[in-house]
């Protein structure tokens, strides 16, 4: 009902703000390109990875240095090629028995960038268990095997992160709700997988996220490319690739793997923002810098949004605003003027808003608060 709702306002909102102008009091930041930009958080760096991509080396269009170029213009921080290890469409043209060779050209595409590139697979199955990946892996020949709980055990052997992708899939579930079978409460009994999907290519799961907060899962989004990213995602036309923010204590492959143990990330995709509060709420409090400020009974407040999502915001503060209605949205890297009625000049006040556009539970809005002084 929510985000039926919230829907609702932002059209109301964009419609209000067509009429009115609203953009002329805004202004574009030199550096918005199409590198995804959300800040760290204190403690941890904001790492932003895609999870789940494919090459020619299983059913994808593009060789793995595409991927690579691909990761650096959209600014990412990690990627992981997942190549099927069962579907390999193409190999009467490119024979294909040494299953690590997406990674290993990836790494050597990736030399001399910022880029770190992680080793992964895609086990791919009939449901179930379904198409799940394994990332940080060592070798990915020893999960080319029949028995599918063993090559689940052969992946733990090697210390990789295993993820269920897209478990509401329509060609798997053909009512697109995520489930779990007695298969899948066999693999979590035995830490077989830690994390899932709840967003894949262009598609987004509810019961996914549920399963997730039941089953204490790491939340992932990812683009599971085959194609273009930019003919996929219309990034030409202002759209960008979904991505998995994985909150990590520095920028290496070993703090990555603990802070998805540890569940601490979260996921970006169509202006939506999805992830446990713990981190999601002080990363949009980061994301908003205010740096202006005029005094008197309706103080105005310049606020700048460093990150890529427009925010839409409801007010929950104990002032209304002057040229603005409950819900307003501060768009991505552009500074909006609001005016508060806080009636009396005070030197300091707080601001709390609800964010709208972003979840920390199936039908649940982080709130944030602004404290100006
Ligand atoms: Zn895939």
């Amino acid at each position: 009902m929510k985000v039926k709702s919230s829907k609702t306002a932002f059209s109301l909102l964009l419609a209000l703000l067509i009429v009115n102008g609203i953009s002329a009091q805004t202004e574009t930041s030199p550096e918005n390109t199409r590198a995804i930009e959300f800040p760290d958080i204190p403690g941890y760096v904001t790492l932003k990875c895609d999870l789940h991509m494919h090459t020619v080396l299983s059913d994808g269009n593009v060789w793995p240095n595409i991927r690579v170029q691909e990761a650096i213009k959209d600014g990412l921080d990690v990627i992981s090629i997942t190549d099927h290890i069962e579907n390999q469409p193409h190999q009467k043209d490119i024979p294909h028995e040494e299953r690590n060779r997406s990674y290993e050209l990836a790494q050597e595409a990736a030399k001399g960038t910022s880029l770190l590139i992680i080793p992964g697979t895609e086990i791919t199955r009939d449901m179930p268990p379904g198409h799940f990946n394994a990332i940080f892996v060592k070798d990915v020949n020893k999960l080319n095997q029949e028995d599918v709980m063993e090559v689940f055990r052969e992946a733990k052997k090697q210390g990789a992160f295993v993820f269920w992708n897209h478990p509401h899939w329509t060609s798997q579930r053909p009512d697109g709700v995520a489930t779990l079978t007695e298969m899948h409460h066999a693999l979590l009994k035995e830490g077989l997988f830690a994390g899932i999907e709840i967003y894949n290519s262009t598609t987004y799961s509810k019961e996914a996220l549920e399963l997730a907060q039941e089953y204490n899962l790491a939340l992932l989004g990812n683009s599971d490319v085959h194609g273009l990213v930019d003919w996929s995602y219309g990034i030409p036309e202002g759209g960008h690739r979904p991505v998995t923010l994985v909150f990590a204590e520095e920028k290496s492959a070993e703090a990555m793997q603990k802070a998805m143990e540890n569940r601490q990330t979260a996921i970006w995709f169509k202006n939506t923002l999805v992830g446990n509060q713990v981190y999601l709420t002080p990363m949009i409090e980061k994301s908003l810098e205010v740096i202006h400020k005029s005094q008197g009974p309706v103080p105005s407040l310049k606020i700048h949004n460093h990150s890529d999502a427009d925010y839409i915001l409801e007010n929950l503060s104990a002032y209304s605003l002057h040229n603005f209605a409950s819900v307003f949205v501060l768009k991505a890297h552009e500074s909006t003027t609001i005016q508060v009625k806080t009636v009396e000049t005070m030197d300091s006040f707080e601001l709390k808003f609800r964010v709208l556009n972003a979840f920390i539970a199936p039908d649940q809005h982080p709130e944030i608060k602004l404290i100006i002084e």
